[in-house]
């Protein structure tokens, strides 16, 4: 009875979707009918709550819902919510995350989903979080016996210590303490290293800066891979301002330097658009600064930088990647292994 009445508001034996060469590569654009009919079949006799009581495993639904009238159309998030209360899962290892963005029922799927993002954060967060899963980024690392054997080959691989590197240098290692975006210290040492070149350049820098009347001092220099993860966990998955850890940071190579610079005389940091690590869109270089002194601090900085070597980076007046950053690894060892 059912599949009389599916063929006759199909008109047909089969549902047919347009054809569409993507689609077509993962999806049937063509199911017989008998499939709804025992679809509803299965739906109404085992969808119930003896069978979501059966459920203990943890769980994670994600939905797409945004308003009342842009929803779910496939599968009704209200069903969704009773079904996750029916099952037998401990409170804390259910949880459901709606996904406004997304557009439609298909959630994961790069063809139909519109926004893939938040579907893997969310999932990264609870595999982490509540599956105690340790993420595998697919970065392997080069570790300190690999680093000491590479600095053999090629002494231009050095991290050198940039406190002894360059007479003068300030650090003001955030990362160092709990004042940053982490609340955690991440480091146990305050000190900030870079590859041998790096350096180089950073005093070359150093010296036009010192003319101007300015000395420099450092927030981050290279930093182990480990610290990387962290960041990107803490921003939950979102890499505007920290770098993904399936691809390792500047910093990791020991490559980028973050920075401002400070008045010789007076030794107080010369004022920039917005404090360190501040994750906004003043931060970037580009945006407009209204105040005449700050809009040329940034630029001294900038522009002294880069023509020494260094490139600032897009989102963050005080990140400057070095120019050739591509020929070095990325690493993960300590402060304290580099002794
Ligand atoms: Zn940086």
């Amino acid at each position: 009875m059912g599949l009389q009445i599916a063929r006759q508001v199909i008109g047909g034996d089969s549902r047919v979707f347009p054809p569409d060469s993507l689609k077509d590569k993962y999806w049937n654009n063509n199911y017989r009918l008998e499939a709804i009919v025992q679809l509803q079949e299965l739906v109404e006799s085992k969808m119930n709550p003896e069978t979501f009581k059966k459920v203990t495993c943890p769980s994670l639904t994600l939905y797409y819902y945004k308003s009342e009238t842009e929803q779910d159309p496939t599968v009704k998030v209200s069903a969704m919510k009773t079904m996750n209360e029916q099952l037998s899962t401990p409170a804390d290892l259910k949880e459901m995350v709606a996904i406004p963005g997304a557009g439609g029922h298909v959630l994961g799927s790069h063809i139909v989903a519109k926004d893939l993002p938040a579907v893997q954060s969310a999932v990264d967060k609870f595999a982490r979080e509540k599956l105690k899963m340790k993420p595998d980024y697919g970065l392997r690392p080069m570790t300190l016996s690999g680093y000491k054997s590479s600095v053999e080959s090629n002494p231009a691989n050095e991290l050198v210590d940039l406190e002894k590197f360059i007479p003068g240098v300030v650090l003001d290692i955030k990362y160092a303490t709990e004042d940053n975006f982490t609340k955690a210290k991440i480091y146990k040492s305050a000190r900030a290293f870079a590859r041998k070149p790096v350096a180089a350049a950073l005093l070359k820098a150093q010296k036009e800066f010192n003319k101007l009347g300015y000395g420099i001092k450092i927030f981050d220099g290279y930093r182990p891979y480990s610290a990387t993860v962290k960041f990107y966990e803490v921003m939950n998955g979102d890499s505007t301002y920290v770098a993904s850890p399936y691809k390792g940071s500047r910093h990791n190579r020991g490559c980028a330097l973050d920075m401002t610079i400070f008045d010789l005389k007076t030794k107080t940091d010369l004022t920039m658009p917005t404090a360190y690590d501040a994750p906004q869109k003043e931060s970037w270089p580009t945006e407009p600064v209204s105040d005449p002194v700050i809009r040329k601090n940034r630029e001294t900085l900038i522009s002294v930088m880069e023509r020494n070597g260094f490139k600032v980076y897009r989102t963050e007046w005080w990140h400057f990647d070095f120019v050739g950053w591509q020929k070095f690894a990325v690493m993960n060892i300590d402060f304290e292994e580099l002794n």
